[in-house]
């Protein structure tokens, strides 16, 4: 099964509209490089005009997080269905950094999850154990259930990504054996639960990607690319990035 790769950018709560230069440094770079898909999630009030800059080009945008409803007394939220209005294509849900702020919970991010894919999103969900759950042995069972609960029950459309909690903007990362050993387990409850399906799903690694360790990174049985925070915010380091795939 050739799954073709992603490699997307969790710009988190950084960018103003002047930051349209790193997306359109981005975008002239996109076009010399291999098989792979690109995606920016800007934060959401850059949505509309990233999106307009980038239509017709190989990046996509994306969102940080939505709302379940479509519409209603929600303060503050917005919904799948308002990202695919102002041209997002995708959004990220369950980030761990929603999980620990916003309280989420795997049915919270379930139901996102359900959400983006009625609006025709791409959902890229994120899953990920902290230090002291890998340290007390539990990665493995945190891991198997915030998958379990966060997916719905169709797999099309869904890219899930491992991101180690204490991997996130530490300059840390897996052993590449750690990773590879995590992707293996999470391609096998895919399958297990959706079948064929299961295998044509995306498996992203997040944390601490950076030029620097992305071929080796990338390079591991059931990557099929990356979620990049820090380095996405520089256009030659995430380009650097995706150039892994050429
Ligand atoms: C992230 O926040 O999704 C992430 C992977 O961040 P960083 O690359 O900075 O570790």
């Amino acid at each position: 099964m050739t799954r073709r790769p992603l490699v997307a950018g969790n710009w988190k709560m950084n960018g103003v509209q002047a930051s349209i230069g790193v997306l359109k440094k981005i975008i002239d770079g996109a076009q010399t490089l291999g098989n792979v898909d690109l995606i920016i999630c800007p934060p959401a009030t850059l949505i509309a005009s990233f999106a307009a800059a980038a239509r017709g080009t190989r990046v996509g945008i994306g969102g940080q997080d939505c709302h379940a409803e479509a519409s209603g007394a929600y303060t503050g939220d917005i919904s799948a269905e308002m990202l695919r209005d102002a041209g997002a294509t995708a959004v990220i849900l369950g980030h761990s950094e929603r999980r620990r702020y916003h309280g989420e919970t795997d049915s919270v991010v379930r139901a996102k999850t359900v959400a983006a894919r009625r609006a025709g999103l791409l959902a890229i969900v994120c899953i990920g154990e902290t230090r002291v759950q890998r340290d007390s042995g539990q990665a493995n069972d945190v891991v198997r259930a915030q998958l379990d609960g966060s997916l719905p029950d169709a797999c099309d459309d869904i890219v899930v990504a491992y991101e180690p909690v204490w991997a996130i903007g530490t300059g840390s990362t897996p052993t590449p054996g750690d990773v590879r050993a995590m992707h293996g387990l999470i391609r096998e409850q895919l399958t297990s639960r959706f079948g064929d399906a299961g295998q044509a799903v995306r498996i992203l690694y997040g944390g601490s990607v950076k030029p620097e360790n992305a071929k080796e990174l990338l390079g591991i049985e059931n990557v099929d690319g990356a979620l990049v925070g820090g380095a996405s915010l520089n256009a030659g380091e995430f380009l650097a990035i995706a150039r892994v795939y050429r």
